[in-house]
């Protein structure tokens, strides 16, 4: 405790000097830090000055582990009612790629890292007749999974392609995986949630309670509040998982097979896949990315040329079956029939079986790959997009077969999802089409590779000129874990959707206190907090 008062009294020390002399009683922000802990360790002060993206850079001047609830509520109202501005952001696990976690001259909550209570057990709802469980905001995915599994054989619905990510990251952007056609996005899936909004009140909202706050922080961006617990609605988990990939060099049969595999959201789970992504192949090394390992091993690489004799483009369709013991007999004859409604290349089908979780968890196995080369934390320029299925004929030519010019650099995912499984009372923003596309540019940029179409400013470039394309050729994409610089670009973004992220922001942060690394409104002209440097 002795060590707590210390280390707060630095922090206050140094918030009086960073934010001016009129700082808030020094007992303020003691309460404020609780049963947590405030930080100044420069080791824990320089990783949360970055993030996963690697192109954005902002020192906070203090980082919190929060013990609970409440002490993030604590250090929230006294930043609220502190007479000098100064940022607060919750990082779940810093995997944004654009600084939007970052808290320049402020406080970082690191979420995932706080002492927290135990778990409680995964519960029944006889009022819905589902099973759900409380979790931690700042819980890491792969553990709700792994403790959802271990207490009854249950786990979440609905998904991100990998896992560690946190619960209140995921949540305040939407949470999307190849399951999205199915059960909606993760924000479609969460009955209820606490949020310490930036008055620094802790609210427990739902549906039916605090709801305008509730659907705002769902995919929220950090606006309106930080999520302390989430419930999230429960499945029995299946055993195992028949995965599948097909490939086509047609892109219209490819799109028609991927929204016919989405059209059926509803009809009896046998004749349905459970998950549908899709990526695209732009040259040889991404038959074998690090997306594939589990099909194409380094040392059996598969060749272009193996499976369609042209070159060009090839567009691969991945779907999956989960099935368990009592059905693994009939499973073949299930995915035949399933597959027997597609156009793909017919030599081109690969298969493999493995248990669920192993498949839910199959970003990971290629991230310690990377890590080991050395090629996990490097610049990740990436660019989502969400792209109105009426053009993504249009976006194939002239984005795929035009801009990218034989070099992708990274996987390129491409998937459809349904409109109707996203809420739009919602803050998050999707075309206004009933079946719309992610597209995720995952690249990566190397630096030191001597090739200059693997530089960021290279990949950053063409991101922009992928934006231009758009714009100019009228195809009204929104950006998925959007980056916007401008008042202007943002209410573009949310067009009609501007005038209510305004009044929430009014309602839950007047003070334009937390996320700032969102950079959507600016601080208060009297703020002298520094601001994200981006390269
Ligand atoms: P952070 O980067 O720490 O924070 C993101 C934003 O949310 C910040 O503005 C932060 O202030 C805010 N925030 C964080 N925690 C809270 C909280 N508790 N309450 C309120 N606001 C909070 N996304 C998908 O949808 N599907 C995928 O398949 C997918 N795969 C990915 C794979 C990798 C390798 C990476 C790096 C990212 C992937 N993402 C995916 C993107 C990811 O969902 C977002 O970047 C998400 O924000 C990361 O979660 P995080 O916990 O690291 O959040």
């Amino acid at each position: 405790m002795a060590h707590t008062v210390l280390l707060l009294l630095f922090v206050i020390c140094g918030l009086t000097s960073t934010v001016g002399p009129t700082v808030e009683p020094a007992e303020m922000l003691l309460r404020a830090a609780g049963e947590g802990q405030l930080s100044l360790d420069p080791w824990e002060v320089a990783a949360a000055a970055v993030d996963f993206g690697g192109v954005a850079r902002a020192e906070p001047l203090a980082v919190m582990r929060p013990g609970g609830a409440g002490d993030v509520a604590r250090l929230v109202r006294a930043a609220y009612r502190s007479a000098r501005w100064f940022p607060v952001s919750a990082r779940g696990h810093g995997h944004s790629t654009n600084g939007q976690a970052l808290a320049p001259g402020g406080v970082v909550v690191q979420m995932s890292r706080g002492r927290i209570a135990p778990r409680p057990m995964p519960a029944y709802s006889a009022s819905t007749g589902e099973y759900y469980v409380d979790v931690w905001g700042g819980d890491l995915w792969v553990d709700v999974l792994n403790w959802t599994l271990a207490n009854g054989g249950l786990a979440p619905k609905s998904w991100t392609d990998y896992l560690y990510l946190s619960v209140g990251g995921t949540l305040s952007n939407a949470g999307i995986s190849g399951q999205a056609f199915h059960h909606g996005p993760q924000i479609s899936d969460v009955y209820e949630l606490d949020v310490v909004t930036g008055k620094g009140e802790l609210i427990t909202c739902s549906e039916e309670q605090n709801s305008e706050l509730f659907h705002g922080v769902l995919g929220g961006l950090g606006q309106f509040g930080i999520i302390t617990r989430a419930r999230i609605a429960l499945e029995t988990a299946p055993h195992r998982v028949r995965w599948i990939r097909v490939l086509y060099s047609d892109f219209a049969a490819f799109t028609r097979d991927q929204e016919l595999l989405v059209s059926l959201h509803g009809a009896h789970r046998s004749e349905s896949f459970d998950y549908v992504e899709g990526f695209v192949i732009v040259d040889e090394g991404l038959v074998n990315n690090w997306r594939s390992s589990f099909f194409f091993s380094p040392k059996n690489p598969v060749k272009r040329s193996s499976v369609h004799a042209n070159a060009g483009l090839l567009y691969c369709l991945e779907m999956t079956k989960n099935y368990d013991d009592s059905a693994a007999d009939s499973i073949d004859e299930v995915v035949e029939a399933l597959l027997g409604q597609l156009g793909y290349i017919p030599a081109s089908v690969f298969t493999t079986d493995l248990p669920y979780v192993d498949f839910l968890d199959r970003v990971h196995k290629a991230e310690m790959r990377l890590r080991a080369k050395g090629l996990w934390a490097v610049p990740h320029p990436w660019l989502n997009l969400f792209v109105p299925a009426s053009r993504i004929a249009d976006f194939d030519r002239g984005v795929f077969r035009g801009i990218l010019g034989n070099k992708s650099s990274g996987p390129i995912l491409i998937y459809p999802m349904n409109k109707h499984k996203w809420d739009d009372r919602s803050s998050v923003v999707t075309p206004h089409e009933d079946m719309f596309y992610l597209v995720a540019f995952l690249r990566s940029a190397l630096p030191d590779s001597g090739d200059p179409t693997q530089s960021l400013e290279y990949l950053s470039r063409q991101n922009k000129k992928i934006l231009d394309f758009c714009d100019d050729a009228g195809i009204e994409i929104k950006q998925y874990l959007p980056v916007h610089r401008s008042r202007a670009e943002w209410a573009r973004h949310f067009g009609p959707k501007w005038g209510r992220f305004l009044r929430r922001k009014a309602q839950f942060d007047p003070k334009c206190m937390l996320a700032t690394g969102q950079a959507i409104l600016p601080p208060p002209p009297s703020s002298s907090s520094s601001f994200v440097f981006r390269w």
